[in-house]
């Protein structure tokens, strides 16, 4: 069935047709058929290079083979008990063992999950009420975390939740990312601080990396003031090293948040921090957190076969990664320069964005600045072309093991004719 009879039908019993609303875009979403690597397949048997990897969970490509195996082997025992499984105490290890920061661990579904348990441990840990999020990070679709948010909360321009109660969004106050200075009179002058949650490299508002001192700089003031560092890693957990950002530049926050990348492409994340914090949780401590689904021996089968492989190829997979998006940033960078287009590129790891606009991008503001129009021609163009980015200018572009060069020219390509269009 073609897309657009395929829309027609979702929308009339799926709000706007979509489960997820970045998934949107005009005029219509393509319906995806099946994936494998690093392509994915629509309902007309289009092919697409997938360069948007369910928003960087699969870091090691669409049904990659060991975590196929792990999965399909525990189909065969079991899907959900309910009760304790050894596959738990695998991967609290393997978690355990990649980040030194997380003394304990408890699994749960979504990042969204994660980081509002993350944010009521705080709140329990200090018995303080607010927290301090930093423009444009997303955390996820709760209350207290959408505030000036990022990702499809900023692409629709909802800055604060209708159907969101004031009285949680008050308690969240907001600083400018890459401000440290911001962070620190914001906690001078408020007494109930319960904790800071931070996305260590801010992959929601387009991609914009931490400045020189920053990270280092929020660490510090955090420890002077006794208020626990949340570092949401739901993106970063596995992507930006086996360690996550934390890893890559040296800083140990209290809490960590993990998710994505963690399942590569099966449903689970992680809250993982300080021992005395972790055991607040119920039943030992008073912060409840629960869910039926939480540990599942499914999702954990494909968290398990994931950390051991990215463990295994370590040594060559990020490194190669890293190349390839350099070689591929540099390529377009350049393509943009010789046509002068007014551009920014920011790029880490297996991560980039491109913006259109003259000023460096590095918070919400000047995130915000960029050319969204243009952007869009560039998606629409891309899309025609084979290539699937996520739909908006505040989403991040996701390399993973499976993409070849030979995928990376082809998108290259795609990326010049997207230019053209954009120059006219
Ligand atoms: C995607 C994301 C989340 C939310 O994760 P879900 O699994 O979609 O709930 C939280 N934090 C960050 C940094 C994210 O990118």
């Amino acid at each position: 069935m073609s897309n657009s009879r395929l829309f027609s039908d979702s929308k009339k019993i799926i709000p706007s047709g979509v489960n997820s609303p970045v998934r949107y875009f005009q005029p219509y979403p393509f319906f995806t058929k099946k994936s494998e690597g690093a392509h994915i397949w629509d309902e007309e048997e289009k092919k697409y290079i997938d360069f948007c990897n369910g928003y960087g969970a699969l870091l090691l490509g669409h049904r990659r083979k060991e975590i196929i195996q792990a999965v399909s082997k525990q189909l065969k025992i079991g899907t959900l008990y309910c009760t304790p499984t050894q596959l738990e105490i695998e991967l609290s290890k393997l978690i355990i063992g990649n980040f030194p920061s997380i003394d304990k661990v408890r699994l749960v579904n979504t990042g969204g999950e994660a980081t509002m348990t993350a944010i009521r441990l705080a709140r329990g840990f200090t018995k303080k009420k607010k927290i301090i999020k930093f423009e444009g990070c997303y955390h996820g679709a709760h209350d207290s975390v959408l505030v000036k948010a990022g990702s499809g909360s900023a692409h629709n321009g909802i800055s604060v939740s209708d159907g969101g109660l004031d009285e949680v969004s008050k308690n969240t106050l907001v600083v400018q990312y890459n401000n440290s200075e911001d962070l620190e009179k914001t906690i001078r002058k408020n007494k109930d601080v319960a904790g800071v949650i931070v996305e260590p490299i801010l992959a929601n508002m387009g991609l914009i990396l931490p400045e020189n001192n920053f990270l280092a700089d929020i660490r510090k003031i955090t420890r002077e003031n006794n208020i626990p560092l949340i570092f949401d890693e739901v993106v970063t957990g596995f992507r930006v090293s086996t360690g996550g950002a934390q890893k890559h530049f040296g800083i140990k926050p209290d809490i960590t948040t993990l998710g994505k990348a963690l399942g590569n492409g099966f449903t689970i994340a992680a809250v993982g921090g300080r021992k005395e914090i972790m055991d607040l949780l119920s039943p030992g401590g008073k912060v409840y957190q629960a869910s039926t689904f939480a540990g599942n021996p499914i999702s954990v089968s494909a968290a398990i076969s994931s950390l051991k492989t990215i463990n295994k190829i370590k040594n060559t997979l990020y490194h190669k990664l890293e190349k390839y998006n350099l070689r591929f940033t540099r390529a377009l960078d350049d393509l943009a320069t010789d046509m002068k287009i007014p551009h920014q590129i920011n790029s880490t790891a297996s991560m980039f964005q491109i913006f259109f606009t003259k000023k460096p991008v590095v918070n919400y503001e000047t995130s915000k600045n960029a050319d969204a129009k243009k952007f869009q021609k560039l998606f629409q163009s891309l899309l025609k072309n084979g290539v699937f980015i996520a739909p908006s200018q505040f989403e991040v572009v996701f390399l993973s093991d499976a993409h070849k060069q030979t995928d990376l020219n082809k998108a290259l390509d795609a990326y010049q004719s997207g230019l053209k269009l954009v120059k006219n």
